[in-house]
């Protein structure tokens, strides 16, 4: 067997119950309790780089795939593969932008605002981070077909990876009627086998989570452990475009809480190898209509607890949820789910990172996406969440005027047309029908096409009142 095997292990998140069990295993739960699985390290018999600046060597060694990757040029940060078996399609070419217009949005005195751009990234969302692992981890273990519960972005990036490398079989579950057009027409586009299921994204997970043990399916939504590790990468290049230094503010968008899960277990990481000197706190932001996070947390007062959060509770708020009916409603369809699987992990984040969770509206979201465009990087509706929240945590006076914050810019801008094109509309019907019926009321920020006759004078009459 190969060497990381032994330096490298699955390990249940509750110290307690402290079960492990081999890279070379496929699971997405501990056996004996249940819990969720962390991909581990025995650090002290790892070369460790000295300091994050050690990672820099690699700049010039882009030919190479590996030092190219934006996740693989950290692989001494997750070294669960050796890297001959490392799959990468050039995933993480991202930028991480100041910029001081989103700044003044939000509230900021010094421009301290900085966007971190995942849309860049092949598939057009931070998820091939964290499929470039999954793939990785699936080839090694011989799998031949993957499969996904998704949103959108996740079924994107694993239909992608599957025509690129062509090494399995793409199978994706959607709820219908609940994925933008954008990201459908991807996985359409790649060639992936895609099922509609009646119902939303609560109840495809649920499905592909039966089918895919049932039929033996390798699994790679973010119950998937190595996932995480291919998305911890985004906090590395965070620090790399900060020149390594930490933060004050991480601010990242909450919906199945695999990505604020990741960003806890790097910087955790990082601090206990000592390669940070500090943790910056973390904001995950909820949209309104889809806010368990934000219920636990911040009404309940739910805590991760050194290891031992209240099960119980948790697992009698999804019941009074079921009870309900509640389902999970917001235009940030990203974002758009009521039970995120990695909830007990990103309790755990949020306690390393003192953090905090809140809710925006989708008019919150809609106005604070109009201003990033406008700032420079367009994003999808999910993505603005994580400024709208920086925003209203300004004005409570809980993230100070002058600190330095980063934003995860999660997708891009051309996932959800539909949303951004409701929004600058003079189409009246249009808008009422995407928007207003969730509750959002006007354009604040609306850049409106201008109507003109097909004639000369008009058209340049139109352009000189353009101030
Ligand atoms: C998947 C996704 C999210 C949610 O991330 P989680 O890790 O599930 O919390 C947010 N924004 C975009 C664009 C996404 O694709
Ligand atoms: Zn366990």
């Amino acid at each position: 067997m190969s060497t990381t095997t032994d330096i490298a292990f699955q390990k249940c998140v509750f110290p307690a119950c402290g079960a492990t069990y081999g890279v070379d295993e496929v699971r997405v739960r501990c056996d004996s309790c249940g819990g969720l699985l962390d991909i581990s390290y025995d650090w002290d018999r790892l070369q460790v780089p000295p300091n994050l600046a050690w990672f820099e060597q690699k700049w010039t060694r882009r030919h190479e795939p590996l030092p190219f990757s934006g996740v693989w040029r950290f692989h001494e940060l997750l070294p669960f593969a050796p890297p001959e078996s490392v799959v990468t399609i050039g995933e993480g070419q991202t930028l991480l932008k100041s910029s001081p217009q989103v700044g003044r949005y939000v509230g900021q005195r010094k421009g301290e605002l900085y966007l971190q751009y995942e849309g860049m990234n092949p598939s057009g969302s931070f998820k091939d981070n964290g499929m470039s692992a999954a793939f990785t981890h699936a080839r090694s273990i011989g799998a031949t077909k993957a499969a996904c519960a998704s949103t959108g972005n996740t079924s994107a990036s694993l239909a992608l990876y599957c025509s690129v490398t062509q090494s399995m079989k793409a199978i994706i579950f959607v709820g219908s009627g609940k994925i933008a057009y954008g990201k459908l027409s991807q996985a359409l586009d790649y060639g992936a086998l895609t099922v509609q299921i009646a119902g939303d994204f609560d109840d495809a997970m649920q499905r592909v989570r039966e089918v895919s043990s049932r039929l033996g399916i390798y699994l790679v939504n973010s119950v998937n452990p190595f996932r995480l590790e291919g998305q911890k990468t985004i906090i590395y290049r965070i620090l790399e475009g900060l020149q390594w230094q930490v933060p004050d503010w991480i601010a990242v968008p909450g919906g199945n809480l695999g990505n604020s899960s990741a960003f806890g277990k790097a910087l955790m990481e990082l601090h206990e190898i000592g390669l940070i000197p500090r943790m910056p706190r973390l904001a995950v932001i909820n949209a309104q209509g889809a806010d368990t996070l934000y219920q636990l947390h911040e009404v309940q007062g739910v805590r991760w607890n050194q290891a031992e959060p209240p099960l119980d509770d948790i697992e009698a708020f999804f019941h009074e949820m079921d009870a309900q009916q509640r389902r999970a409603s917001t235009i940030a369809s990203a974002i758009e789910i009521n039970r995120p699987v990695n909830l007990t992990k990103c309790l755990r984040a949020l306690e390393a990172c003192d953090g905090v969770v809140r809710q925006v509206s989708d008019q919150e979201i809609l106005d604070a996406k109009a201003q990033v465009g406008a700032g420079g990087l367009g994003c999808e509706p999910a993505s603005a969440a994580s400024v709208a929240g920086v925003k209203k945590l300004i004005a409570e006076g809980v993230i100070g005027r002058d600190e330095r914050v980063v934003c995860i810019l999660t997708g891009h801008q051309l996932k959800d047309p539909t949303a951004t094109v409701a929004y600058h509309t003079t189409d009246q019907e249009l808008f009422n029908d995407v928007l207003a019926s969730r509750g959002v009321r006007r354009a604040t920020y609306a850049n409106r096409a201008v109507a003109v006759p097909n004639d000369l004078d008009e058209i340049i009459k139109a352009i000189q009142l353009y101030r």
